[in-house]
Formats: structure tokens, sequence, C-alpha cells
């Protein structure tokens, strides 16, 4: 099977797994796991941040952050399609008792004047204040869409004259970095706090970290015990971690390589379904709207020729490319999609 519906589905690689199998490890709830501190001190830095924080998942990283940014009560601004609002299944709301309010856009792509447009900071005792933004970058429901620095920069200007924090989910944060050049620690200095994860791309079979001030990253260390995801002898993961970070990276140049060859070949046939020069990172999304074929119908047929998506909607499948993936098997998905979709096409 050629699986092209994320970027999680890759296996540790063997060197990775030496690199498992070497680690030196001890009770991380004792803070006693050298290894998991050796990651969180390294990504504090590449980011240029205090202090980091090893979770199990991004979600956790990103519920982490917001909940030391906003009180219960008060307000998230985030885009409509951001992971936050639709695929962590109200952790803001249940967790923080958290209010949070969307706005769109095109492709996930931030305009910093949308979300200042709706901002209300200190809104007194009859609407609710909102504490913090909420930025995707890169975008995965919008289709890998790299934000860029320019809006970044134009909304935390804004937003340090309202008083508003400002949250980073950087799940996919080194394909962004990878796509523009601009530096790590450029994007973090715009962010209070920072989700990133090392299990996407980056090939790490789980793993995530939340990265801000020391003060924040020590009360999210209470909230991640008291969520019971105090972990313990977890340089096992963190070894992975930072074999990831060490060696993948360079990678992910050749992921958006082949999503923009894939999204080419869609292209030719059905410039409706996808515009390539969209294609920034290694998430190719298809708009099905010009073609008689649901994304459910379609993940079908693909899936009998070998190919897995995933249907993210009626008529939104996304394909994702990532590092466990040849050279042939992106060849074989370049030259059937394009048939399947263009057979469909209705005018
Ligand atoms: C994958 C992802 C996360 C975190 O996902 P987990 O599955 O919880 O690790 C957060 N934000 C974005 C944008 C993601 O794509």
């Amino acid at each position: 099977m050629i699986d092209l519906r994320s970027d999680t589905v890759t296996k540790p690689s063997p060197q990775m797994r030496e690199a498992i199998a070497k680690a030196n490890v001890g009770d991380d709830v004792y803070g006693e796991d050298p290894t998991v501190n050796e990651l969180e001190q390294k990504v504090a830095k590449m980011f240029g941040k205090e202090a980091a924080l090893f979770t199990p998942t991004g979600s956790l990283a990103n519920q982490l952050c917001i909940r030391t940014l906003v009180k219960p009560g008060e307000e998230l601004l985030t885009e409509t399609a951001s992971h936050i609002a639709r695929a962590e299944l109200g952790a803001a709301a249940v967790f923080s008792g958290i209010t949070t309010r969307t706005w769109p856009s095109e492709r996930g792509v931030v305009k910093a004047d949308q979300p200042l447009a709706i901002a209300h900071p200190d809104a007194g005792p009859y609407l609710v204040s909102t504490t913090a933004i909420a930025i995707e970058n890169t975008h995965n429901f919008g289709g890998g869409s790299v934000q860029q620095i320019s809006e970044i920069k134009k909304l935390r200007a804004a937003t340090n004259e309202m008083k508003i924090a400002m949250h980073l989910d950087g799940a996919r944060i080194w394909n962004a970095h990878v796509a523009t050049k601009v530096s790590l620690t450029d994007y973090a200095e715009n962010f209070d706090t920072i989700s990133v994860c090392l299990s996407k791309g980056l090939g790490a079979p789980a793993g995530s970290l939340m990265i801000s001030t020391a003060e924040r990253v020590a009360s999210a260390r209470i909230w991640r015990k008291r969520y019971g995801a105090g972990l313990r002898q977890v340089g096992l993961l963190a070894a992975a971690g930072i074999y990831a970070l060490d060696n993948n990276l360079k990678f992910l140049q050749k992921d958006h390589e082949r999503a923009k060859q894939i999204a080419v070949s869609v292209s030719k046939v059905a410039p409706k379904v996808i515009n390539p020069d969209y294609v920034e990172t290694n998430i190719v999304a298809l708009d099905l709207n010009s073609t008689s074929l649901t994304a459910g119908k379609l993940s079908e047929q693909l899936k009998a020729e070998g190919i897995l998506a995933g249907a993210l909607g009626p008529k939104f499948l996304r394909l994702v490319t990532h590092m466990d993936l040849t050279d042939d098997q992106i060849s074989k998905a370049i030259e059937i999609l394009p048939k399947l979709i263009q057979r469909a096409l209705v005018s």
C-alpha cells in the first residue's frame, strides 16, 4: 500500500530503533530521565526559549500551552479549520473552560487583520475577553499552507499593544522553516507558547513538546501530571525525537517536492481540483467540487489501486507525503490519481 493519508504513518527506521535501544533512561516524573532532559533543553534552545516539556501528543502540548495563557471563561481566537478548533474534540472547553471564537480564511492562511477584527481584550462584565490568539503553521486542513512571517509580526505587534498572548501550533513548523528558510527562532520570538510534533514529518513514533518560559513550563508540568500524562522511562521516545531532529529534517524538502509533483500531475488534467502554487509543503488538498466524485468514493477507487488517501470532507481529499515513501510509489500515485479524477470531471 502507498500510504498518503498522513505523515504520521512513518515507522521508526533501523537507525532510530538503535538510538531508542541505546537510550539512557530514568524516571521522568522525578525529572530524572537524562534523555528527556536533553531533548527538552535541545528543543528550547532551537526555538530560543527558556524551557520545553515533552508530551505524548501534539494535542496535549497545544492544550498545556493555551491553558497557561487563557483563564476559564476567557477567549482564545483561532482559525475556523485549525487543529485546535476542529481536531482536539473540544479539549480547551472541557479541560480549561476556555471559550473559542474562530475567523474563516482561505486555505488557513492568516491575514493579521482577520483575528484583530474580532479580538476584544478587557471586554468588561458583559462580553467575553480575548486573551490569546493561536496560529497554525503550517496549516494542516488548509493544505500545508505556510504563514507569512510579515503577517505574524504584524499580529504580534498589535497583540503586544492589546496585551493579548500568541500561541503557535507548530506541529509542522519544521515544514514551514524548510519551505521559507525563516529560522525557528525568528518564528518563535513572536509567540508566548509553541507546540511542536516529532511524530509528523520527522518520523518519530510519538512525542511532542510545549515550549515557553521556565515559569509556564513549570506550570504545564504540573498540569501534564494532573491529566495523567506523567510518563516514566520515556527517554526511549525522547531518544527517537533527538534522532529525528538530528537526522530527518533534511528529508522534508523532498517531501515538499513530491507533494508538488502530485499536485502538478492532477492540475494538468483538472486545474480546478488543485492549484500547485498552493502546495508549499507536504500536503496536497484536493477540492473535488468540479468532479462527480466524493472524497469517500475517490479514496475507495484509490485504495483498489493500492493507494491510501484521507477523505476529510465530502469533497475534500488530503494526500500527505512523508519519508517512508519511495520514488516508485510517487510515480505510481502520479500515474493513477490524475486518471481517476479526469474520468470524473463534470464540466
Ligand atoms: C497533528 C497535529 C497536532 C497534534 O496532533 P496529535 O495527534 O495530538 O499529536 C496539532 N496540530 C496540528 C496542526 C496537527 O497537524
